[in-house]
């Protein structure tokens, strides 16, 4: 399947990962709307909300817990934003859940800069 994000899983494309485990793989967001913006995406292909597990959905909601207050330590970011696209409004066809940081002031850092913070 040509499928963008199961391509980063498998390292056939490479990504600024922060977490991985069995089940699951995290990675900043190439085009970020604010420093730290990351992607939660589950190791297997699923396309959106109603194709993904609930074993699963559990499993990516522990590791946004986990990486919120990572990203809201390392980035001292003012808010934190979760966001997951279906349908029309869903760019990549693999199911992603974004985490995406607020900062009172903008804060400008390259990806490099935010990767070695979070990784
Ligand atoms: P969505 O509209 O929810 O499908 O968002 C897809 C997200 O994937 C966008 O925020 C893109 O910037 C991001 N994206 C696309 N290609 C890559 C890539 N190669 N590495 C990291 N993020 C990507
Ligand atoms: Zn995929």
């Amino acid at each position: 399947m040509d499928c963008l994000f199961c391509k980063i899983v498998n390292g056939e494309i490479n990504s600024y990962k922060i977490y991985e485990d069995d089940v699951v793989f995290a990675f900043l967001d190439i085009n970020p709307d604010s420093a730290g913006h990351t992607l939660i995406i589950p190791k297997k292909h699923y396309l959106d909300l109603d194709d993904i597990d609930l074993d699963t959905l559990t499993h990516i909601m522990k590791v946004a817990k986990m990486l919120k207050l990572r990203i809201e330590e390392k980035l001292n970011c003012d808010g934190l934003t979760l966001i997951q696209n279906n349908g029309l409004v869903q760019e990549v066809k693999h199911f992603h859940l974004h985490l995406k940081p607020f900062y009172k002031i903008k804060k400008d850092k390259t990806l490099e800069e935010v990767y070695n913070l979070l990784k």
